[in-house]
């Protein structure tokens, strides 16, 4: 059976790169019919941090990428990292190195003065130092000292490291703690990872890791390293390009569906399709296709798809999107239109449940501000009449609906004698503050008929201009 994993270190929050790792070793597994796993690499006390365990789960959780087990903690695996060190060393594939930091320093600077690629050169290995057992020292594996390492990177292609260029790495360090590369080759081998599907900067881990695996007696898994994410003026993605974190996207009015679509594509494709739900993406996620070379993040796609999912996923769940962010907004919207009526008014008009929520918030709250540009130009002598006469005939209205409005607006404007805008633009102003938000007819009926009322009231008063 196939199983992959995602193996995050919780030193930060979940950045968008993880999250397409993530996505991919989900969908390798779940097209193979096989499990997706979730390990936390935390045995990096100094920098792992429960916020940052909790923001990964939170992360994971909102783009429903779930693990098929409980997540393993390496910090509680202390023992099995331990008890592998120990095998190691008893069938001698591991030996204690004594060598203090002056020795490791003093050849560290030799090699540099030679131009040699800093190594350890084997001292302990081959038995030279005879030490008291009470010396500290930490265990170096011993990595083979010929031959090549080869592997088929699922993406890659095929890699090749010469044992040579590889030294024999440190798997435990003075006070026993194991060390990283050794902790990922226990836990893959004991949870039965066939696929590790991880970020390209660890290619240069995999033949070690290999070494390490054939060494416990086990065959390795198969790799598949995945290139990473630029933003997009081509440099590494970072904070400077705006949201990073999974979660700042849904901060910033994302739906997971469209991050997990932009995700799949970014370095993937099949034909020509653009949209893909979670479950066409299982069909037709194919690892071999995955690009080799960097892909550039690309807001403006990212934005075209989250249009499109939030004018085509059920309305309740864009609504429970969309109520989440007049919350961060601290808008109350419990007296206001229902917001899937919201919704349909607005949903060509916003590319994000944020732009839509403040694009929105006037018909839950009072008119805070009129803007100055727009009064200047819409509201004159003409305006107090304007008011009179649509608050009157729609106070008359007994249906309050947008055809019923419409027809009252038309109206006026006819006995007027204006034009359309003339009577539109000032409504406008008197029901949003400005000029800018869906027909005047539909931004109406989502008011109740007397908070309509009332707020053509208070303009007429407050943009009275005497005669
Ligand atoms: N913990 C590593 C990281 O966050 C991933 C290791 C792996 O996938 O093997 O980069």
């Amino acid at each position: 059976m196939v199983i992959t994993r995602f193996a995050p270190s919780p030193t930060g929050f979940l950045h968008v790169g993880g999250a397409r790792t993530a996505l991919y070793s989900y969908l390798f597994a779940k097209k193979n019919h096989g499990k997706f796993l979730l390990r936390i690499e935390d045995t990096d006390l100094e920098r792992s941090t429960e916020a940052s365990v909790q923001a990964i789960f939170e992360g994971m959780e909102w783009l429903g990428l779930a693990s098929d087990e409980k997540p393993v903690f390496q910090t509680s695996r202390f023992d099995r990292y331990k008890y592998y060190i120990d095998v190691l060393l008893k069938e001698g594939k591991a030996y204690k190195c004594y060598c203090n930091k002056e020795r490791l320093e003093h050849l560290r600077e030799q090699q540099t003065h030679n131009k040699e690629k800093p190594r350890y050169d084997g001292h302990c290995r081959h038995g030279v130092m005879s030490q008291s057992t009470d010396q500290p020292f930490v265990v170096r594996f011993k990595n083979p000292e010929t031959g090549d390492v080869v592997f088929n990177d699922l993406i890659l292609g095929e890699i090749k490291f010469s044992n040579q260029e590889l030294d024999d790495l440190i798997i435990a360090r003075t006070d026993g703690s194991p060390t990283y590369n050794f902790t990922v080759v226990v836990d893959d081998m004991e949870m039965a990872i066939t696929h590790v599907i991880r970020g390209n900067d660890h290619v240069n881990n995999t033949p070690r890791q290999i070494n390490m695996f054939l060494a416990l007696g086990h065959k390795a898994p198969q790799y598949a390293h995945v290139p990473m994410i630029l933003g997009d003026d081509g440099k590494r993605l970072s904070k400077r390009h705006g949201a990073e974190g999974v979660m700042d996207y849904e901060r910033e009015g994302y739906l997971p569906e469209a991050l997990l679509n932009y995700l799949v594509r970014l370095g993937w494709s099949h034909g020509d399709q653009e949209i893909f739900s979670l479950t066409e993406m299982i069909e037709c996620f194919d690892l071999t296709k995955v690009n080799k070379s960097a892909a550039a993040f690309n807001t403006d796609k990212l934005q075209w798809l989250n249009q499109y999912y939030i004018k085509t996923l059920p309305v309740e769940k864009v609504a429970a999107a969309l109520q989440k962010q007049f919350e961060y907004l601290g808008v109350d919207t419990s007296l206001g239109p229902v917001l899937s009526a919201v919704i349909a008014v607005m949903k060509d008009r916003a590319k994000t449940l944020k732009e839509m929520a403040e694009a929105s918030r006037f018909w839950f709250e009072p008119v805070k501000k009129h803007d100055e540009t727009a009064v200047a130009k819409f509201i004159s002598a003409d305006t107090a009449t304007v008011f009179t006469k649509i608050h009157e005939q729609l106070s008359g209205l007994s249906d309050w609906n947008k055809e019923a409005i419409h027809t009252v607006i038309q109206s006026v404007v006819e006995s007027l004698g204006l034009k359309f805008p003339q009577v539109a633009q000032p409504l406008r102003i008197a029901l949003t503050g400005n000029t800018v938000s869906p027909g005047v007819d539909v931004t109406l009926a989502l008011f109740s008929k007397e908070e309509a009322l009332d707020r053509i009231d208070q303009a007429k008063k407050r943009f009275a201009i005497p005669a």
